[in-house]
């Protein structure tokens, strides 16, 4: 067995950058790349694995294949989405639904739940997150009337932050803002509001403003979150969250340490520095931007160098 390195899969959007490369030296498609689809097995951008016996197949198709690298999982779906994104510009404010809602209204999709962990961003930026109704009457009052400003809730950002965004929650990256997102296995968006932009034709964007009023949470619940920190030799350990749809941990790596999973399969992107994996005395390089999966059963390996990375399991 060995630990599955992934390709990524890049998504232009209208508000995206070159970030991607300029930070993680990837191979973008062009100068409006907004997402890179790290770790994923959702059908509008599955990554392949690059190494091994499963080289050239995509974590969709392990995922229905080889179910004990996943431990016999009882979802149908690879449930997780790891995704990096540029928001060069202000993404529209948006809001997704639940489990239960999305698989009536979106054909049978996850909800989406999902989290951020700010990996870097300008001095003094913002994002939206969350509204001030009290009651779902206001909220469409506002909505209606477009009194955006007196609607939004915005809080200043600065990198390390982590975001705990629950399905139902109104919010929006906004310029600026580079990010790490672990998310539900879905593509569901509900748009609310897009600034009143204009393409190049001079459209605007599509709105869903009955479905995002049906799934929006009112009043709106702050998630915070209380990080744990856990000092071990040669790394730390940050627990940002542990919910019912993932677990996301930060671990900081500072020469030789060794892990042992056995009950979940893991999900890691290198988010600073370099070292190397070794597993069953095989060495596999990492540097920043690497995205990997640890299958159950993998046993001990051994990370060793001046590392960062974001972890999470279902
Ligand atoms: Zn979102």
């Amino acid at each position: 067995m060995q630990p599955m390195f992934l390709k990524p899969v890049f998504k232009e959007r209208i508000w995206g950058g070159t970030a991607l490369q300029e930070e993680f030296g990837y191979e973008i498609p062009n100068d409006k790349t907004g997402e890179c689809w790290a770790i994923s097995a959702h059908p509008n951008g599955p990554s392949i694995i690059e190494n091994g016996p499963y080289a050239g197949m995509s974590l969709d198709a392990i995922w229905r294949e080889q179910p004990e690298l996943f431990g016999n999982p009882k979802e149908e779906v690879f449930p997780l989405l790891t995704k990096i994104l540029d928001a060069n510009m202000d993404l529209s404010v948006q809001v997704h639904p639940e489990d239960t809602y999305a698989k009536v209204h979106e054909n049978g999709e996850l909800g989406k739940t999902e989290c951020w962990y700010i990996l870097d961003c300008i001095e003094g930026a913002e994002m939206i997150f969350g509204h001030n109704a009290k009651t779902k009457e206001e909220l469409v009052e506002k909505m209606k009337e477009g009194k955006w400003t007196e609607l939004l809730r915005r809080v200043e950002i600065k990198p390390g932050d982590f975001y705990y965004v629950p399905s139902g929650t109104i919010h929006a990256l906004c310029e600026g803002t580079l990010v790490l997102e672990t998310q539900q296995s879905s593509d569901t968006t509900y748009r609310v509001y897009d600034y009143d932009r204009r393409d190049a034709e001079g459209n605007l964007r599509e709105l869903h403003l009955e479905k995002a009023i049906d799934v929006t949470t009112v009043p709106h619940q702050n998630a915070g979150v209380a990080p744990k920190v856990e000092e071990r030799e040669n790394v730390t350990i940050t627990t940002f969250v542990e919910s019912e749809f993932f677990t996301v941990y930060k671990w900081e790596v500072e020469g030789k340490t060794a892990f042992e999973y056995n009950n979940h399969y893991l999900l890691l992107s290198v988010i600073k520095g370099d070292g190397t994996l070794v597993h069953n005395s095989e060495k596999y390089p990492l540097t920043k931007g690497t995205h990997f999966i640890i299958p159950v059963g993998l046993g001990e390996f051994e990370l060793n160098g001046e590392l960062e990375l974001i972890v999470s399991h279902a």
